[in-house]
């Protein structure tokens, strides 16, 4: 039996690991689950899977929810605050953490788990993006696993071979996929007009609201590009984009020799999340296998520079002073809340990230807190602007 924290249980990867889960009880218990607020779901998957924890970054919303546990007779303990998140990722009780929160406030939990030696599922690709080498180095002296969740980085995984050793000296480059997103075909004059509905509807996956923002900007691909750098060690001009509608190759290892060898499956999030839970087993994932029968076409196209501006940020920021990957993430972070709540437009977006990336910002990047300050400091020169545009 491995005991599991799944960090962001309420949102979109948490509940389906939840489910995942919930098909292998022989396998895995719930150690705790956390959220930012929502009290009603985090009650009922506390109801289902009887953590020993659950965690709320929200105070008053501990304490409605250790009220209602209390009334319903259950023993879950209830705690608040970020260094609760911490805690229950580097409890010796728990052998696997899920990293599922949004953004950089994922970074000091996930970090915690890389120290002591979890093996760490890492959808949360904010944090690895804002922690980069120090991350990984972390990662290595706690000796536990690192599996990536996000499903390009999954098929990556899938695609090269055990022997990590080997990955810089087979590899001639990595392709990630990318579906292109809601706006691939939009006539980029119109982008002003883009409302936060538009932009959250995403064709092939249901997501979170701001992954989904960044998949209309394909902010989401400069991420996962840097994301890619950090766990498979390859250089940023080995590392490629095609935008591929369908989302059915999830990504590919292109060798010396000029194979290729690709990860293919339905667009269904459970496929990554039962392989990292599984790992190197492989177990039942509730997807739909690909039909070849009915599967009418595949197609690739490059991105289009003009339409995805944002997206040759993830090389800047790769080439770029250290931190600038870290003050990427919050610029962008800034930049998607700000579109979200109606202060900037949609094409402004990247005009935040390129102007803060490109700003006389410094910082250390060699501890945690050295990496949250510059991510404070590179947070208020977006800020500046979005008031400025807003
Ligand atoms: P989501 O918004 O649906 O869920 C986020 C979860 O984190 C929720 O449980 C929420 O309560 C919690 N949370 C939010 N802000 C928090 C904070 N400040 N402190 C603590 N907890 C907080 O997001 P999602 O779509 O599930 O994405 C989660 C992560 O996984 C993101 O980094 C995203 O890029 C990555 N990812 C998601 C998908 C997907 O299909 N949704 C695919 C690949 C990667
Ligand atoms: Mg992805």
């Amino acid at each position: 039996m491995k005991r599991i924290t799944v960090l962001g249980s309420t949102g979109s990867i948490g509940t389906n690991t939840l489910d995942v889960l919930g098909r292998h009880t022989d396998r895995f218990t719930v150690f705790a689950l956390t959220a930012a607020k929502q009290v009603d779901l985090l009650f009922k998957q506390c109801v289902a899977f009887k953590p020993q924890w659950a965690v709320m970054t929200d105070i008053a919303a501990a304490q409605e929810l250790k009220d209602r546990l209390q009334a319903a007779g259950l023993t879950t303990q209830v705690a608040s605050g970020a260094s609760a998140l911490v805690d229950v990722s580097q409890d010796e009780a728990v052998d696997v953490v899920m990293g599922a929160i949004v953004g950089a406030a994922g970074l000091p939990p996930c970090l915690a788990a890389a120290a002591a030696g979890k093996q760490l599922l890492l959808a949360n690709k904010e944090a690895l993006v804002v922690g980069g080498d120090l991350f990984m180095a972390t990662v290595q002296e706690g000796g536990g696993a690192l599996l990536p969740i996000d499903s390009e980085h999954s098929a990556i995984f899938q695609s090269l071979p055990d022997d990590r050793s080997s990955w810089a000296r087979r590899v001639d480059k990595i392709i990630l996929t990318a579906s292109g997103g809601p706006f691939r075909t939009r006539d980029p004059a119109t982008f002003h007009d883009i409302t936060p509905a538009q932009a959250v509807a995403h064709p092939n996956w249901v997501m979170g609201q701001k992954i989904s923002v960044d998949s209309a900007t394909m902010m989401n691909k400069a991420l996962e590009v840097i994301e890619a750098h950090y766990l498979f060690g390859l250089p940023p001009e080995r590392l490629e984009v095609v935008i591929h509608p369908q989302s059915i190759v999830h990504s590919m290892v292109q060798y010396h020799d000029t194979s290729i060898v690709a990860q293919l499956g339905t667009a269904d999030m459970r496929v990554p999340i039962a392989y990292g839970l599984s790992y190197p087993e492989r177990v039942t994932s509730g997807a739909t296998p690909l039909n070849f029968e009915t599967l009418s076409q595949l197609t690739f196209e490059r991105p289009d520079p003009a339409r995805f501006p944002g997206l040759q940020l993830a090389w800047a920021a790769l080439k770029g002073r250290p931190g600038s990957t870290a003050v990427l993430n919050a610029a962008n972070e800034i930049a998607v809340d700000a579109f979200l709540t109606g202060r900037i437009r949609f094409d402004q977006i990247h005009v935040v990230n390129a102007e803060t990336l490109g700003a006389n910002w410094s910082g250390q990047t060699d501890t945690l807190e050295a990496l949250l300050a510059l991510d404070v400091d590179a947070r208020q020169l977006a800020g500046a602007v979005v008031a400025r545009l807003s």
